[in-house]
């Protein structure tokens, strides 16, 4: 592989490479960004050899193809292991992209929470983003208006606290039982909660105590969260600051590695 690989032009010189901050973690080393001939890249460092053997042979096939797609391969280094240099992607995986709007999320509530408004209506579909990906709450809605017994058939009732349904308790702490929901669609990727089942058979479960599962691949820290928003009691939910608090704490922990 390695012949190949020089021969087509895939070796890169390491005296061109500077390598700067990690910024990930790969299964088999970090990721840390860097220049190479004054091109932002991403540079995967395998330092164990037998490993590096493996994924010399897997990047010998990531040269045949290119796509607009696909992150872009530079080359690789054969150094202290194998260096794989590849463009750089300045706003990250798609998963930390997803967690990061939840903590945008709960910004924006504990900012509501601190101006006594509720939402009525916060789900995945209403939060918006913006030029700078930027998550923003949007669809204010419902937020004002007091409803009517008759526009309850209006009422997302997959979001919507077990309270808010029954006896039309619309509060702050029903805007966090949907924020619990909101975090489950994130943590899915965008799938529609309580899946394959009816409007009415939700509320049957929930009032008898049932829960959604853990998302897969969902942390265990985020699972306990969405199940305190989910609290029967609303005084006993979290408030959107200690919310966005543990996010926070939780993402910068993450990215710490
Ligand atoms: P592995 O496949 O070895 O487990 P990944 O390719 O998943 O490693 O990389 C781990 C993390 O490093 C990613 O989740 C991402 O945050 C970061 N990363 C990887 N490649 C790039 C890139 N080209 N640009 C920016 N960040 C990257």
């Amino acid at each position: 592989a390695e012949d190949e690989l020089a021969k087509a032009g895939w070796l890169l010189n390491m005296q061109h490479l500077s390598l700067g901050d990690k910024i990930g973690e790969g299964e088999f080393g970090a990721v840390l960004q860097g220049e190479y001939m004054g091109q932002k890249v991403a540079v995967k460092n395998i330092k164990c050899d037998v490993t590096a053997q493996v994924f010399l042979a897997e990047t010998a096939a990531m040269t045949k193809v290119q796509h607009k797609n696909l992150v872009r391969l530079l080359g690789v280094i054969l150094h202290n292991g194998l260096y794989i240099v590849m463009e750089f992607m300045s706003k990250g995986s798609l998963v930390n992209f997803l967690r990061t709007r939840g903590r945008n999320v709960s910004d924006g509530m504990d900012y509501l929470e601190s101006k006594k408004l509720v939402h009525r209506d916060l789900a995945a579909r209403n939060i918006l983003i913006s030029e700078d990906n930027m998550a923003k709450v949007s669809d204010f809605g419902l937020a004002k208006v007091d409803l009517k017994q008759e526009d309850l058939t209006r009422i997302p009732v997959k979001w919507t606290a077990p309270e808010a349904l029954k006896h039309n308790k619309f509060s702050t702490k029903s805007d966090v039982w949907s924020f619990g929901v909101l975090l489950w669609e994130i943590f899915s990727y965008g799938r529609t909660p309580y899946p394959k089942m009816s409007l009415k058979e939700v509320c049957e479960k929930i009032e008898n105590g049932y829960r959604m599962e853990a998302p897969e691949h969902c942390p265990p820290y985020v699972y306990a969260l969405m199940n305190s928003c989910w609290e029967t009691d609303p005084g006993k939910r979290p408030s959107f600051k200690k919310l966005r608090e543990k996010l926070e704490k939780e993402l910068r922990a993450l990215q710490e590695g």
